[in-house]
């Protein structure tokens, strides 16, 4: 989507829709894994039905493809930055992100992160819907509990209280995501942020 030539399509605007923040879990046959996502819905609910969505360029996609199954684990207010730095700004096709986590399993064999998510809901994907740069998975649930009363962390407590307020000296584009500096007079319309992989659409000029 180009907002140069939709001047009427002020992205900014889907900042105003409420998120929450979660640490989808994972495994590929081989070891645990983690990534942070915001895109999690709950759809209908007899029977209940959870949609999440992932960026086909996370290793988590390729999992999911293959083993049909995930945890969503609620991350609380409590949740530190150096916990999104973990599972949000590295892959785990080159990093082991539950190494030194003592594994917590559920039912369904997949890990649960309790020191931080208030509750887990473990899902079964029963229906694919494939949006390009992303896949949307419909799953139905199989377990659920609530872990404490911690309320859940939102997008925007995350943005106001979470993220560290870098002061930035260089001059291009930040990642409003993630922190990623671009350096450059222009950046490219198709640019992916190799951390975070958001769009240039997330990308904010700086100095
Ligand atoms: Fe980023």
């Amino acid at each position: 989507m180009n907002t140069k030539i939709n001047p009427g399509i002020d992205l900014s605007t889907l900042y105003k829709i409420g998120y929450g923040l979660y640490l989808l879990t994972t495994n590929d046959g081989y070891k645990d894994n983690g990534l942070i996502i915001n895109s999690v819905c709950q759809l209908t609910s007899d029977p209940v039905r959870i949609m999440v969505t992932i960026n086909k360029a996370n290793y988590s996609f390729e999992t999911i493809m293959k083993q049909k199954k995930m945890i969503i684990n609620c991350l609380s207010e409590k949740t530190p930055f150096s916990v999104f730095e973990r599972f949000g700004f590295a892959s785990g096709r080159n990093t082991d992100k539950f190494k030194d986590v003592y594994p917590i399993r559920t039912k369904n064999g997949l890990v649960i992160f309790p020191e931080y998510a208030n509750s887990y809901i473990s899902l079964e994907v029963i229906d694919f819907v494939d949006m390009q740069t992303h896949g949307m998975f419909i799953c139905k649930v199989t377990e659920a509990k609530v872990l404490s009363i911690d309320k859940t962390m939102t997008y925007d407590y995350y943005q106001t209280n979470v993220k560290p307020k870098k002061q930035i000296t260089k001059k291009g584009y930040v990642c409003k995501i993630c922190g990623y500096v671009y350096e450059g007079e222009e950046l490219p319309e198709d640019f992916i942020c190799p951390i975070c992989k958001h769009p240039s659409s997330d990308f904010e000029r700086i100095n």
